[in-house]
């Protein structure tokens, strides 16, 4: 039941922020030059079902009121906030990116500032409540699917404009994480369509490691998981808009590895001739290739074996050893 009315209640949210940005003076010129200067087609715009937010106090909050919405469950969405003992916007001035589920119901928004400040968030996203549970959502799900189910593959990036730049690219097997770490829920969800996770992450030390953080998840989900580095100071939003699809799609092709051996170089680099370093780093590479199902996917982790102990200079029999050791 309260399910269903924050369901409604974003739905309607969804329409009149969309609404607000085609067919208002302040929607057109702030709202949807934002998103022709980024790039954006208005087709893309309009497949994503993103609007614009008026910078007033509580424009939306009238709208909400007009249709009769009960405030306690309008306080739920986090579209609006008591503020000074009145009900306010919270959103204000901000271009909007709905966060839909695999049917395409609408669970939340993600709010983009137009400015960068130092005084707000450049997001604002929906609180957590009876439908949005962030740790099980992955945005961009509904858009991409299909076309994970036909590729056989699910690409992750971090944010909102790295999926829907990657559309407007044709690439659209692409789901993104928004800015925070995997989880098992996450992982499962990509099980449903495909086996194959490539992740996109930035370049930077941030992206590596959070990269790394959900390596060990994703391999106990039986997921093939590989990477590709976006360049430095780039994400695949701009790296795309840089060089073009064609280039991109041949950039992921060249430089997507698999990812337990992108983590043994990682590591090793770090270990450099420290002993008790690199002792440590077998362990945990024992543990990492452990975790893969011995069952189901005996040759993978024997080839795992193979390759790890020949890039640690080990011999393969010992690693057998430690590998069966951290089997639970
Ligand atoms: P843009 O290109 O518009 O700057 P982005 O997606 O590249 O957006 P990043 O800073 O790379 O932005 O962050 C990646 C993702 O992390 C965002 O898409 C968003 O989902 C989330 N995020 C970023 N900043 C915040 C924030 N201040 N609060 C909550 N979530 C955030
Ligand atoms: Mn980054
Ligand atoms: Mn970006
Ligand atoms: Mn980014």
């Amino acid at each position: 039941q309260l399910a269903d009315s924050l369901f409604i209640i974003n739905n309607f949210a969804r329409d009149y922020f969309v609404q607000t940005m085609f067919d208002t003076e302040e929607g057109q010129n702030v709202g949807l030059s934002y998103f022709e200067e980024r790039g954006f087609s208005e087709e893309i715009v309009r497949k994503f079902q993103l609007g614009y937010s008026l910078d007033k106090r509580d424009a939306f909050v009238k709208a909400a009121q007009a249709k009769g919405y009960n405030q306690e469950y309008l306080l739920k969405t986090g579209l609006i906030a008591i503020r000074n003992e009145l009900p306010q916007d919270n959103y204000r001035g901000r271009v909007i990116f709905p966060i839909h589920n695999q049917s395409g119901k609408v669970l939340g928004f993600g709010a983009r500032i137009l400015v960068k400040s130092d005084r707000a968030p450049k997001y604002i996203n929906s609180p957590e409540n009876d439908i949005y549970v962030k740790s099980k959502v992955l945005y961009g799900t509904y858009f991409a699917r299909h076309s994970i189910d036909r590729l056989d593959e699910c690409l992750l990036v971090e944010g909102y404009t790295d999926v829907i730049s990657l559309h407007q690219a044709g690439i659209e097997n692409v789901v993104a994480s928004s800015g925070t770490s995997l989880t098992t829920d996450q992982l499962r969800l990509i099980k449903k369509y495909t086996n194959n996770l490539t992740i996109l992450y930035d370049g930077d030390n941030a992206g590596v490691k959070a990269a790394l953080r959900g390596l060990d998840m994703a391999i106990e989900e039986g997921l093939n998981v590989k990477l590709a580095l976006i360049p430095d100071k780039e994400d695949p939003d701009s790296y795309v808009r840089k060089i073009g699809a064609e280039a991109f799609r041949n950039f992921i092709a060249e430089n997507k590895q698999d990812f337990i051996l992108f983590k043994l170089q990682v590591s090793l680099r770090e270990a450099g001739n420290d002993p008790t370093k690199k002792s440590q780093l077998v362990n945990e590479i024992a543990e990492t290739i452990s975790r893969i199902d011995k069952v189901e996917d005996f040759t993978k982790q024997q080839d795992y074996i193979r390759q790890c102990s020949q890039l640690l200079k080990i011999d393969e029999q010992g690693m057998v050893t430690l590998v069966n050791k951290y089997i639970r």
